[in-house]
């Protein structure tokens, strides 16, 4: 906990800190956003690389999981128009939407129907790859297929696996880990709900619970991962794997966009929402991102008002020094994904040049766009995804500034605006039946 007077002189330098801290929506704008300014702490090279292991691992994921046949084994959504919620959209936020508007449907990644889906597996099939290699089970150009054998999987159950996790990302590492065969353990926050426990319990995966937050269901992960050297930890507040992973998908954006023949370029700027809990799913995209298309990619993140923990961080430029506990938020939210209240220091670091600015969303209007996209569009996507659909509602309210800072008023009739949907698929009936009801 910081200090009275510190959090006093915050206040003073940052008059928007007390608005957050009174749970009024805010939208922030970064004005550490600076065109062409490199990233220091991060290579491309990764992402590129992360790409050709993902291609390696395809023959793999095909096997392993048949519902990945369709897609070849590559773990990737689908962009889709979402026009009749459009018009709801554009009247519950009492703003007119310029431009096309998109959803980006990571909410039905195969495996694990969410955004870290991306992420999550891919760090994991990197160790795998990383001790087939050093143990010379296989060679990069072989048929990966032959990870899904009992000679791998007995292989790999000498190894262990652990992370610390809200849920979803528990639930992308357990799946294929146990599926490699590796012994994993997750460390779940109070607010993983129930079903992610016995999903993964089912699977054989050990789940640890704690009565805390994220953050300390992460460091007792990281405590105890250390002291096992057969442990690989993964770490969603540092890891890099994880970072190189998530950003895969701009590449693959880059793909689909023109191959739907959306342009975007000096006189058609794209404007992308992520939700965001401690930083590294949209952290990724961001940065893949910015790096295909620079200043014509605008990216804004997504928090809920209990939950601002990217804001605060990178307003502050604390980081990780400050949680929203410090300025008295609770750090409750249905928006279970999003249930961070300390962001990740390397994440925030990386997007100060990145980002266009963090805005945050109450829970009513999660539950009604959770009702509204699933009546409209028949597309059912869990309350941290609606946290990227108030995005053009945030822009269109509160962003004028950033529009004609940017000279961007005469071309928005020509930006797509594209929501990134982060996670449903997974959500059993019964889940889904208590969020629709709760939607008023
Ligand atoms: C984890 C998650 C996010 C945010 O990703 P972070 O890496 O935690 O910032 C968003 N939506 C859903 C559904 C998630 O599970």
């Amino acid at each position: 906990m910081r200090e009275n007077k510190q959090i006093n002189q915050l206040y003073q330098q940052h008059p928007l800190l007390k608005k957050i801290a009174s749970l009024k929506k805010v939208l922030w704008l970064n004005p550490f956003e600076a065109r062409d300014k490199k990233v220091e702490s991060f290579s491309f090279h990764k992402v590129l690389d992360a790409e050709q292991r993902l291609k390696r691992f395809s023959s793999y994921l095909k096997i392993a999981f048949p519902e990945t046949e369709y897609c070849n084994g590559i773990i990737e959504s689908d962009i889709k128009n979402i026009s009749n919620f459009r018009h709801w959209l554009q009247k519950s936020g009492d703003v007119s939407i310029q431009g096309k508007l998109l959803l980006k449907c990571d909410h039905a990644l195969p495996i694990s129907g969410s955004i870290k889906a991306r992420g999550g597996i891919y760090e994991v099939l990197k160790f795998a790859e990383q001790l087939a290699l050093e143990n010379q089970m296989i060679r990069l150009e072989d048929d990966y297929s032959i990870f899904h054998s009992e000679s791998f999987r007995t292989f790999f159950n000498q190894y262990k696996i652990a992370v610390g996790s809200t849920g979803n990302l528990g639930l992308s590492i357990g799946i294929i880990g146990a599926k490699l065969g590796f012994q994993v353990t997750v460390h779940m926050s109070a607010d993983a709900k129930e079903w992610k426990k016995q999903l993964l319990r089912q699977k054989g995966v050990e789940v640890i619970e704690y009565m805390s937050d994220y953050s300390k269901a992460v460091e007792q992960g990281r405590k105890q991962a250390e002291l096992d050297l057969k442990c690989h930890f993964i770490d969603d507040e540092n890891s890099q794997d994880l970072f190189a992973g998530y950003a895969v998908a701009a590449l693959r954006l880059e793909k689909q966009l023109a191959d739907a023949n959306i342009k975007v370029d000096a006189n058609h700027p794209l404007f992308v929402y992520i939700p965001c809990g401690v930083g590294g799913g949209p952290g990724g995209v961001a940065y893949g991102l910015k790096q295909l298309y620079g200043e014509h990619v605008h990216i804004f993140f997504g928090e809920p008002l209990q939950s601002p923990c990217m804001l605060i961080g990178m307003m502050t430029g604390l980081h990780d020094e400050i949680s929203v506990a410090d300025i008295g938020l609770t750090n409750k939210t249905e928006a279970d994904g999003l249930a961070v209240g300390r962001a990740s220091k390397f994440v925030g670091k990386v997007m100060e040049p990145i980002i266009s600015g963090c805005y945050t969303v109450d829970e009513s209007f999660l539950f009604q766009s959770l009702r509204r996209l699933n009546e409209m569009e028949q597309i059912f996507a869990e309350p941290s995804a609606h946290a990227g659909i108030y995005g053009p509602i945030a822009l269109f309210k509160n962003g004028q500034q950033y529009i004609e800072r940017n000279q961007l008023s005469d071309k928005m009739e020509q930006a797509t605006h594209l929501i990134w949907s982060t996670g449903g698929n997974m959500v059993p009936i019964d889940q889904r039946q208590q969020y629709l009801q709760n939607s008023n």
